[in-house]
């Protein structure tokens, strides 16, 4: 799946799972899994905000990098139960997880706010995987395309440039998310591309054939080769199958 040389990019979001302890414990099960694996993609795991810095520990002198769910936009400030992309760096955060759809649909996050997220995150040096996708009345309704087409241009409206190695986007559509169903790989295909186009447009051809477009929703091992496989996915963010160590590396090798 290494397409126009882009990198594959696998990433874990382990959501509101795991305790600390269990964290730990998965990794230590993942982490010789993946070690032969990490020359050839980049792996990361989203850990729950209060297990990061045990994790980032445990990950030290590994290949797997370390992601956070959410942050927020402001470096610091009167935000009760809020978390900043400072300290995230501070951590050792490497990426961050933006507008997830649980995020927009639980918690109100508009896209205005991812956004801001966006921009924060980069500010600090951590690469925003801006998630985007539609709600399956919206795709009943013929418009997925304009739905994708708005959430990525108002995340991406406090981004001028990109090379594509400080940004990835996450194709997610919420139908599919925790469901067992996935879009078929026409579906996904044509979103994908019309992303790659809408990047082209806002930052050039080239930064556009740079950034990695991850698809999401109920990957498994199962369903994931021949998504893996087409032309505009360059990875997966991979929840419930990233709770389980030989299943989350069975789609890790995919990417290989
Ligand atoms: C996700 O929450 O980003 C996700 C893709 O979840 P799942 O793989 O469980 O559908």
């Amino acid at each position: 799946m290494r397409h126009d040389g882009r990198r594959p990019l696998l990433v874990g979001n382990w959501k509101m799972h795991l305790t600390e302890r269990w964290s730990l414990a998965l990794l230590d099960d993942l982490l010789p899994r993946l070690a032969d694996l990490t020359g050839a993609l980049d792996v990361a795991v989203a850990p729950s905000l209060p297990c990061l810095r045990a994790v980032a520990d445990r990950l030290r002198g590994a290949a797997i990098r370390l992601a956070a769910q959410n942050l927020h936009w402001e470096d610091k400030g009167p935000f009760t139960g809020e978390v900043s992309a400072r300290m995230l760096a501070e951590i050792g955060v490497e990426l961050v997880i933006v507008g997830h759809s649980e995020r927009r649909n639980l918690f109100g996050e508009t896209d205005e706010r991812v956004g801001k997220k966006v921009v924060a995150a980069r500010r600090h040096g951590i690469v925003p995987i801006l998630c985007v996708g539609e709600q399956e009345s919206e795709r009943d309704e013929g418009r997925t395309l304009e739905v994708v087409e708005r959430q990525l241009r108002l995340g991406l409206s406090g981004i001028a440039a990109t090379d594509g190695s400080d940004l990835a986007i996450a194709y997610e559509p919420v139908w599919a998310i925790g469901t067992g169903r996935f879009a078929s790989v026409a579906q996904i295909q044509e979103v994908h591309r019309m992303i790659r186009e809408q990047l082209a447009s806002l930052y050039g051809t080239r930064s556009a054939a740079s950034v990695r477009i991850l698809y999401g929703g109920s990957a498994t091992p199962e369903s994931a080769p021949d998504i893996v496989a087409l032309e505009d996915v360059d990875g997966a963010l991979v929840g419930q199958a990233s709770l389980e160590p030989a299943r989350f590396e069975a789609i890790c090798r995919l990417g290989t």
